[in-house]
């Protein structure tokens, strides 16, 4: 396989068509996709119009596929990096600015030296100015409060932030499972 065929991921969609997560997107390299393919694990949904081959089979690229078995969605969601930033917006909680990832760290509202925990309910997303200012001193002491009271998001609330942010990429087979995933007002 050469390197032309290195960018042809394809976009996963839970059993019920819906992609397993907005940002970052759902996607599966190729090989992973193709594997899945064998193993029959994925229904194939759209196709790329490349195709790979050995001496015994040809499969076309898929663009979207669907696993077969359903993932549970309504767990909680890993209190991760991510995460945080993702409930928050990826928003300054201090300041409202937004920024990249990059660009961001986390802010113990009762700092660590002074027994505050790192849990959803004590850390929120700051940019590096704001956390620098706060240091050790509590929102009293400096005034300086979450702009949104943090708590533990649900993995539905999750997917409604991710949903809000455009991938650098999107195949024009992945727009349907993207754009139209919204519920219909009866
Ligand atoms: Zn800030």
């Amino acid at each position: 396989m050469n390197t032309a065929t290195a960018s042809f991921p394809a976009l996963v969609l839970n059993a019920d068509y819906r992609p397993l997560s907005y940002f970052p997107l759902s996607l599966w390299s190729w090989q992973d996709v193709v594997k899945a393919v064998f193993l029959d694990r994925v229904a194939i949904v759209s196709e790329y119009d490349r195709a790979v081959r050995s001496p015994s089979w040809e499969i076309k690229l898929p663009s979207v596929i669907a696993l077969k078995s359903y993932i549970p969605m309504n767990r909680r969601p890993a209190f991760t990096r991510f995460n945080v930033f993702l409930r928050d917006r990826f928003g300054c909680q201090y300041c409202g600015a937004g920024y990249p990832p990059e660009e961001l760290t986390f802010d113990h509202i009762v700092p660590r030296s002074r027994g505050g925990r790192t849990t959803w309910q004590n850390v929120v997303t700051a940019c590096i100015d704001c956390n620098r200012d706060k240091g050790n001193r509590l929102g009293g002491e400096c005034h300086m409060h979450p702009l949104v009271a943090p708590e533990i998001p649900t993995v539905r609330r999750l997917q409604e932030n991710g949903r809000g942010f455009r991938p650098d990429f999107l195949h024009e087979s992945w727009r349907d499972f993207l754009y139209w995933d919204s519920e219909l007002d009866p």
